[in-house]
């Protein structure tokens, strides 16, 4: 058994999958997070649920829309699971009844009843059920509550079939229906759907139909149609007629299922919000001083007292506890460096910001869940219009905060190909989490006192530098607009196992990343430090490392950090952007009962420290996003260029950051 889900956008699908199936997809309360389809075994029975993006329509606009209706034509599954918002049911059913001409068995999960509940508003979803003809049950897929049942619906053995639907789209365009579906040749595919979708003009079908029939005879028969449709209305075209029909059929489903037990406010509390938190003027401001909260938070009450203490424990009890292990092992003196000076060291160094990014993505997840990110997204959108892209174009750029590799992937929610490659090209510059981990060690060793503003300002300047960049790109290559709808969600108060596991999701790859690449790249570094022309265990500045970086050492030395040690750490911080900090955990060598961040406080000035920061920021898409890049654009060329772009880039913003800051008398 194979169930796909469908539904509008932001109507709970992926919440649902997640409870089904016991994984763990990025929920969040806006259009457009999710991109891909995902498949998942079923809990507890035999089967699997495919997740996919949300669409309005199965006439394909996006990508991630294409997705979705490609998935209905090419995959052989058994069943079609339908989520509709209780609450926005007039819109929900369009496509529903795109779905129920389709004719696969059908299901339909009847969400968010509590937030229809909570407006007063009450279905009738056995009513609902009898005239779609196919099952209804309510649900709310963010608790699970109903779920079960709803599957059992499936499993009943026999198919809940929506063969019986049909809704009567006037004579004119019955009759063409009827002609249409006798010339097509399909096996699998209904064909009176097929008729519909063609009349409807999804092109998929059309060019499909077209190559496999007389496609000039189906064109007559659409002529005809348009004369005797022009006849009684010249207004509507054909797809404005079947659009028009379905509409007064689910304005009829409504008034029989739906009844209202109060009056809808006339001003809701969202609205009231929403005209402080999107107000031209206070919008951008009131976004950041939201951001500083949580950075100060982050940072100065939770995340550093942790981060300290698990610092002293790497550095104090875990390097003594192995230190006797190993003695009482008696390993070789090599194998013991390279775990107590090159592993704990240096991946040990990174391990200790974990806390605080779990702390930074409790928040951001709240904010994501809460709905206030679309409204960010709406208040940006004149700021993204004034560089050539819109507001869609901003979702992709904070997930981009997250990672840079999901929000690569989010691009694909934008329709212009122009729009999307400029997009992808930018989010590399967004400040994605392991960065972090730099900003946190040299803020914290440097700006002690103001850590949270100097991370914001960091931020600020990758969002900055994005739209610097969108706006050249797009004087180059820009031609076509399109217009950006968001819809915004109402607010909710953000589910805590949803926040939870959303968090842990993003520590837990932390993790996986800090056991592979950073240990790896850690390996290596600490092999290069350990070694050189005169053999083994030299003393660091002969090193191969040294000897090496130093050649490279003078190229950023106008930056303001022209040692060798920088210079390894930069190059290795390619494999991931934490390896700066592990690296430069090794190459400092810090002795027993000193605190890497003494080290670097002592081995850089607080404006070097700065643009080291800006420089991590900007220079590079680390070795993970490349291949995301590549498979996005789908050229090499585009590929190199971005990361030629960020290495260029970064050189000139640090290079002004360190001039400018020292000519104005910094140091
Ligand atoms: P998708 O876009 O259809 O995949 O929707 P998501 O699963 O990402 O959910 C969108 C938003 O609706 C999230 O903020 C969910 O927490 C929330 N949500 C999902 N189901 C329910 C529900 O039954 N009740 C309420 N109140 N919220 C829900
Ligand atoms: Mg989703």
């Amino acid at each position: 058994m194979e169930i796909a889900l469908f539904g509008n956008p932001n109507t709970g699908k992926t919440s649902l999958f997640n409870v089904l199936t016991g994984s763990y997809e990025f929920v969040g309360n806006w259009n457009g997070v999710t991109v891909e389809k995902k498949v998942g075994r079923l809990k507890n029975r035999s089967g699997s649920l495919v997740d996919l993006p949300g669409i309005y329509a199965l006439t394909p606009l996006s990508k991630d829309e294409a997705v979705a209706s490609e998935f209905l034509l090419e995959n052989m599954f058994t069943s079609v699971l339908n989520i509709i918002d209780a609450s926005q049911l007039a819109r929900n059913l369009h496509l529903t009844i795109e779905l129920l001409e389709f004719s696969k068995p059908m299901v339909i999960g009847l969400n968010m009843i509590d937030v229809a509940k909570h407006r007063g508003i009450i279905v009738d979803a056995e009513k609902l059920s009898e005239m779609l003809s196919v099952p209804v049950i309510p649900i709310v897929a963010r608790t699970g509550r109903g779920c079960s049942s709803m599957f059992n619906t499936f499993a009943d053995g026999e198919h809940p079939s929506s063969q019986h639907f049909r809704i009567d789209y006037g004579e004119s365009i019955e009759r063409a229906i009827d002609e249409i579906s006798s010339l097509i040749e399909e096996r699998t595919l209904n064909r009176r759907w097929l008729a519909i979708q063609y009349l409807q003009g999804n092109q998929t079908i059309i060019s499909r139909i077209n190559a496999e029939t007389d496609s000039e005879h189906i064109q007559q028969i659409v002529h005809g149609l348009e004369k005797r449709l022009g006849r009684i209305n010249s207004r509507l075209t054909i797809p404005q007629w079947i659009y028009q029909k379905r509409k007064n059929y689910i304005e009829k489903i409504l008034s029989a299922a739906i009844r209202h037990n109060k009056q809808p406010a006339s001003e809701t509390l969202t609205d009231k919000l929403d005209a402080i938190v999107t107000n031209k003027f206070i919008g951008i401001p009131l976004f950041l001083a939201i951001m500083y909260l949580i950075f100060h938070t982050t940072f100065s009450w939770i995340g550093t007292p942790v981060s300290d203490q698990l610092d002293a424990f790497f550095s104090g009890p875990l390097t003594d506890w192995t230190r006797s292990l190993l003695a009482w092992a008696h390993v070789t003196p090599f194998i013991r460096d390279v775990i107590l000076n090159g592993i704990i060291a240096g991946v040990g160094s990174v391990i200790v910001f974990v806390p605080q990014i779990f702390v930074l993505f409790f928040f951001i997840s709240w904010i994501e869940d809460s709905g206030y990110m679309a409204r960010v997204a709406l208040v940006m959108d004149r700021l993204m219009q004034a560089v050539g892209l819109n507001g869609k174009a901003f979702i992709p750029l904070v997930i981009g905060f997250g990672c840079n590799i999901p929000g690569v992937m989010a691009a694909r929610s934008i329709e212009q190909p122009k729009e999307r490659l400029i997009t992808v090209l930018i989010t590399p510059l967004m400040s994605c989490s392991a960065r972090l981990t730099v900003y946190s060690l040299f803020a914290g060793a440097f700006f002690a006192k103001y850590q949270a503003l100097v991370v914001l300002s960091l931020y600020v300047l990758s969002i900055v530098m994005a739209m610097i960049m969108a706006k050249i790109f797009s004087f180059f290559m820009k031609n076509e607009h399109s217009v950006f709808v968001v819809e915004l969600p109402p607010y909710r108060v953000p589910n805590l196992r949803t926040l939870f596991r959303s968090t842990w999701d993003k520590a837990k790859g932390f993790v996986r990343k800090a056991a592979t690449f950073i240990l790896g790249g850690t390996i290596v570094v600490w092999l290069l430090s350990y070694v050189g022309p005169q053999g083994l265990n030299v003393p660091i500045d002969h090193s191969f490392l040294a000897i090496v970086c130093s050649v490279l050492a003078p190229i950023v030395a106008p930056l303001g950090f022209g040692t060798w040690q920088a210079a390894s750490a930069l190059i290795t911080g390619f494999l991931a952007k934490e390896s700066v900090v592990s690296s430069l955990a090794i190459v400092y060598h810090v002795p027993h009962g000193q605190t890497l961040t003494g080290m670097i406080s002592q081995a850089f000035t607080p404006l070097q420290a700065y643009s080291l920061m800006v420089f991590t920021l900007l220079y590079i898409p680390c070795m993970s996003t490349v291949p995301a890049i590549r498979r996005e654009v789908g050229s090499r060329k585009w590929t190199l260029f971005t990361v030629g772009y960020c290495v260029v880039l970064a050189y000139l913003v640090s290079f002004i950051v360190y001039n400018v800051g020292r000519l104005l008398g910094f140091q």
